[in-house]
């Protein structure tokens, strides 16, 4: 794949690293090394770590029997295949040089880091978050383009669910069906499927299980997969049979607060505001105390990252983020309601990700 520049991405990362008055940064799992190599390690136990100094030649340790895997590594890398006799923390502390101030990457294995410090006592390690968040959380034309494209895979999913049959299923049969239209319908990997019916649904987090839906239920699914390696992540809600009165309430309230959450994204709005938008509509109504988590994660390489759209945080929306609106209010031994829509903030304002039906859909 070389969709993605990732010689521009190392340039801005050591722009960075020289802003942060850090001499190297080391990226070894999670979305980090992907984001500025094109390379993902596999998150095993042996070490893969890419060494990236401020000036000079930038290295890649990876396992012998996965150095096949690497390909199109960006220019400025040298390949460092270590051997299973070999230490490749040792191999690392020595590619750190003269190194004083090192970023590290959040998702390492704490066993490497407790090694590193052993070998390096003169180098103070710090997390690489601050360096590569602010890289990763505004996204690429590119990038954008592949969010959409998995966002469309999902609607086309919501409008097949819409006429699916629920009733008499276990809820991790409806979970392993939305798994294979996702990939049946453009997305590369599914990647999870929450199905929680009737009072399940006020657990936001609900895994799938045993529960068989039946008449009356009110039912949330939240899933989402990868198109390549950017996610979708939409929730729609479903009701067996025609919804009471108290369960149309409840969703037009989400609903409402969703749309005025979306309405509130636009550059130089903070995420706070954002999250403060959804949660008056649902405080106004009654039903603040019910709506149990922030409203919204930005969204990427990685399901969950930064820009988190939640109280306090006063990071500044600009062009390129991309994130979830996701206001949910649920009902101890009731029911839940959620509705989430991907968007990402325009110059001008807002696009969504997501287009399919936000209104409840009655199904069988
Ligand atoms: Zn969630
Ligand atoms: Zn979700
Ligand atoms: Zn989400």
């Amino acid at each position: 794949m070389t969709r993605f520049d990732h010689d521009a991405r190392i340039d801005r990362a050591r722009h960075a690293m020289e802003a942060h008055g850090v001499d190297v940064l080391l990226a070894s799992l999670g979305s980090d090394l992907p984001y500025l190599t094109g390379y993902e390690a596999m998150p095993l136990e042996r070490l893969t770590m890419a060494v990236i100094p401020r000036q000079g030649k930038a290295a890649l340790v990876v396992p012998e029997l996965e150095a096949p895997r690497v390909e199109g590594l960006p220019n400025i890398f040298s390949l460092h295949a270590w051997g299973e006799t070999e230490d490749p923390v040792a191999i690392v502390a020595d590619l750190m040089g003269s190194a004083k101030r090192a970023m590290i990457g959040d998702q390492t294995w704490a066993v490497f880091l407790l090694a590193l410090q052993e070998l390096r006592p003169d180098t103070s390690f710090s997390s690489a978050r601050p360096l590569t968040e602010a890289l990763r959380v505004v996204k690429e034309p590119a990038e954008i383009e592949l969010l959409r494209r998995a966002g469309e895979s999902a609607d086309v999913v919501a409008g097949i669910l819409a006429a699916h049959r629920f009733g008499g299923k276990a809820e991790a049969e409806v979970s392993r069906e939305v798994a294979s239209l996702l990939e049946d319908n453009g997305t590369d990997v599914a990647g999870f499927a929450i199905v929680a019916s009737g009072p399940n649904g006020a657990s936001p987090h609900h895994e799938p299980g045993d529960r068989v839906i039946e008449q009356g239920d009110a039912v949330v699914v939240d899933f989402g997969g990868k198109v390549g390696g950017y996610g979708s992540d939409t929730t729609r809600m479903f009701h067996v049979g025609a919804p009471s009165a108290r369960y149309a309430e409840v969703h037009n309230l989400v609903q409402a607060a969703q749309e005025a959450a979306v309405a509130a994204v636009r550059p130089g709005v903070t995420a706070a505001g954002v999250d403060s938008a959804a949660r008056e509509v649902i405080s106004d109504a009654g039903y603040g105390e019910y709506f149990i988590h922030r409203t919204g994660h930005g969204i990427g390489l990685d399901g969950h990252e930064d820009p988190y759209i939640v109280a306090g945080n006063e990071q500044i929306l600009r062009p390129g983020m991309a994130f979830s609106i996701e206001p949910g209010i649920y009902l101890p031994g009731e029911f839940g309601v959620r509705i989430e829509d991907i968007v990402v903030c325009t110059e001008t304002g807002v696009e969504r990700m997501n287009r399919s039906s936000r209104d409840v859909a009655v199904v069988s």
